[in-house]
């Protein structure tokens, strides 16, 4: 499901296993399949058996999203200057879950939001390249952004923030009318991918 990547900051190398309700506090879900999340050990270290639904838990406010569940970029996308999050639909005064989620995994660390930015810098210059007619580096790009758009790449909530974005869509349709197996994997991109039912609070 996670294609061997951390399912809260996208990285590669995950290897262990998050409870998404910690089994300190909900030990009936220990076994429990939908409770088990592939992480990496920095995110893993960052949490620490926080309680999802308890409000108090981070701050106050609302309770953490879980990425089986929730549609993270309902809440959270990503500023390409700086890598950044930031919070959609953001209130003055009250703890959004994006933050909130950022904040207890550590989401915006030096490391992730640099590899964001550059992944942005990255794939706009290559459909730059691969928009222009008769390029003779063409190929070359087309082989280096399947790469950073297979399943297994890091941060592909940076592809997926830019192919949804009004502003490339000329850009974006421009390269898919000429490299259709690109095409092809900028639609599975695009569409949503199916959530299992909510996790509840006992
Ligand atoms: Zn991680």
């Amino acid at each position: 499901m996670f294609h061997g990547k951390c399912a809260m900051c996208e990285r590669p190398g995950a290897e262990q296993i998050e409870h998404f309700c910690p089994k300190s506090i909900y030990p009936e879900r220990t076994y429990l399949w939908s409770n088990l999340l592939l992480i990496c050990g920095d995110c893993n270290h960052n949490k620490i058996d926080l309680d999802p639904f308890n409000p108090a838990a981070v701050d106050g406010g609302a309770a953490l999203l879980d990425p089986t569940v929730d549609t993270p970029e309902e809440h959270i996308r990503y500023d390409s200057v700086t890598g950044l999050s930031v919070f959609v639909n953001r209130q003055e005064g009250v703890r959004h879950r994006g933050e909130k989620t950022v904040i207890a995994f550590h989401l915006d660390r030096q490391a992730l939001s640099d590899a964001r930015h550059r992944l942005f810098v990255e794939i706009i210059l290559l459909l730059d390249l691969l928009s222009l007619p008769q390029e003779p580096l063409a190929e070359r790009g087309a082989s280096f952004l399947t790469e950073l758009i297979a399943p297994r790449s890091p941060h592909l909530a940076v592809i997926r923030q830019l192919l949804l974005d009004p502003a490339h869509q000329p850009l974006i349709t421009a390269v898919a009318t000429q490299w259709p197996a690109l095409s092809a994997r900028f639609d599975e991109l695009r569409a949503i991918p199916a959530r299992s039912p909510a996790h509840q609070p006992r």
